[in-house]
């Protein structure tokens, strides 16, 4: 076992949208940013000392494309292999998130219109197709891929040995980022109950952080407690009916 470290790489703003360098034996890159991010987050890579083309492996959490939509790019730029959920497969080999995107508030209702979000990107296939929790040990990284569905239903997360949990969008911070610390969802949700249960899931693993896809990374307690809140919310919200869930079944 060697320690794995995590480093954020901004591909918007300071914190707005990251992607994540892992470093252990060899690189890992988590999340590959928004459609021509490529050459950014592979220069970034470089800048933290890393040869990119040492990079072992390109892990896309889900199959949204502010998290893919250089995945084609920064394969051909590293030449490293792209890991990818069986489940978001649809997504990532059509180029576009599945529509319509269902909000999780008045934010996400607000950037729902927003014309980048429905994008078609280029597409890319998974050479490393994600079914279940997966060790990346062979990748150079004491890490694991743990899957955590409901934010989209190919979610995954990476779980290092020391606890850092690079969870995507499982959960953000405040005003996709711009209230740094404070926990909140993401704009939008596929199925928010299963994503709070993948949460819960992951709290309680111990994580010691949780670096997100949108902000700055946030105290597991901080999260546990808004965790708590969210689940009471949700539960008023289950007794009226008033969940919107994409239904549609397993994989495609
Ligand atoms: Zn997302």
């Amino acid at each position: 076992m060697s320690r794995t470290k995590v480093i954020p790489i901004p591909v918007m703003g300071r914190h707005t949208v990251n992607a994540y360098l892992l470093l252990g034996r060899r690189p890992v890159i988590v999340d590959a940013g928004t459609p021509g991010s490529g050459r950014r987050i592979h220069d970034q890579v470089a800048a933290h000392g890393v040869d990119p083309a040492d990079v072992s492996l390109i892990v896309v959490t889900h199959g949204h494309i502010d998290h893919f939509g250089a995945a084609a790019e920064l394969h051909r730029l590293t030449g490293a292999p792209v890991a990818g959920h069986v489940a978001d497969l649809g997504p990532f080999r059509a180029g576009r998130a599945r529509e319509p995107y269902l909000p999780t508030g008045p934010m996400g209702r607000l950037m729902a219109r927003h014309r980048n979000l429905h994008l078609k990107v280029e597409p890319f296939e998974p050479e490393v197709l994600v079914t279940g929790e997966t060790d990346l040990e062979d990748f150079g990284v004491t890490a694991r891929i743990m899957p955590t569905p409901g934010h989209t239903a190919g979610s995954i997360s990476v779980l290092t040995g020391e606890g850092d949990l690079v969870a995507g969008d499982l959960i953000a911070n405040s005003f996709f980022g711009l209230v740094q610390g404070r926990p909140a969802n993401p704009p939008f949700h596929d199925d928010p109950l299963l994503n709070l249960a993948s949460l819960r899931k992951m709290l309680a693993l111990d994580p010691t952080r949780l670096h997100v896809g949108h902000g700055t990374p946030l105290e597991p307690d901080r999260v546990r407690r808004w965790a708590s809140r969210e689940h009471r919310r949700l539960s008023r919200l289950e007794r009226t009916g008033r969940i919107r869930t994409r239904t549609e079944a397993g994989t495609a």
